[in-house]
């Protein structure tokens, strides 16, 4: 099977955002641990106006790098690390709808930095002549979405879009999102266990009573593992 490599302009949101990539992205090893030096400075300032004494406390003194290592390299990973080039192959005549589901998804609320646990499932149908992709590509999608600041709404239309623009030619795309909400648990409200859905679909998928979209919805309740849709 001949491989198609093609770049795609798979962004949506304004460079800098919090769920946009930073400006100078991707990022080079020596940039990152640039950036990771200031945040630290900047968080220790930020439990300095806590009246954290945390230069002093054995569990603490280490925090401002820590917090900031983990926001460069995996809570916003996302916004500064390229994803590897996707390669999509022609879908060979295969036209019935491929499904991913339970695509584990840790991401981080833009409103309040507390994380977002969920799953994602993604389905599509190919077109005629269209473009199928490897299917840990999907899950690289995820990754690359799901790891920066994120409202859950925006986060399922990126996904969508950008699988939609990888297998060019696509006959439809459909995107659901099953996610609990830290700070709805944590702060606020204070409710456990509340879980937010969104679906972003288009194409066949985008009718209410479509064949597509009900296989899809009836493919997440059979054998998925305890996820409700
Ligand atoms: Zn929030």
């Amino acid at each position: 099977m001949a491989e198609n490599k093609k770049k795609y302009e798979i962004e949506c949101v304004q460079r800098g955002f919090a769920n946009g990539v930073s400006p100078n992205f991707p990022l080079t090893d020596k940039q990152k641990e640039k950036m990771i030096d200031k945040a630290t400075k900047a968080y220790g300032k930020f439990l300095d106006a806590l009246e954290c004494d945390w230069r002093n406390d054995p569990n603490s003194n280490d925090t401002p790098r820590r917090v900031a290592k983990a926001y460069v390299n995996d809570l916003w990973a996302g916004r500064y690390t390229a994803m590897s080039p996707i390669t999509s192959f022609p879908s060979d005549g295969y036209d019935g709808i491929v499904i991913e589901r339970n695509i584990p998804l840790t991401s981080m609320c833009s409103h309040h930095h507390q994380t977002i646990k969920g799953v994602v499932h993604i389905g599509y149908i190919a077109g005629e002549n269209g473009q199928v992709v490897g299917l840990s590509k999907l899950n690289r999608i995820v990754e690359l979405f799901g790891r920066r600041g994120a409202i859950q709404e925006q986060l399922t239309s990126a996904i969508h879009n950008a699988v939609s623009k990888i297998t060019e030619g696509n006959k439809g795309v459909i995107v659901t999102i099953v996610a609990t909400h830290n700070c709805v648990s944590c702060r606020g409200v204070k409710h456990n266990g509340a879980s937010m859905v969104t679906t972003k679909a288009s194409g066949v998928f985008r009718e209410n009573n479509n064949l597509a979209r009900k296989e899809f919805f009836d493919s997440l309740k059979v054998n998925n593992g305890g996820h409700q849709v």
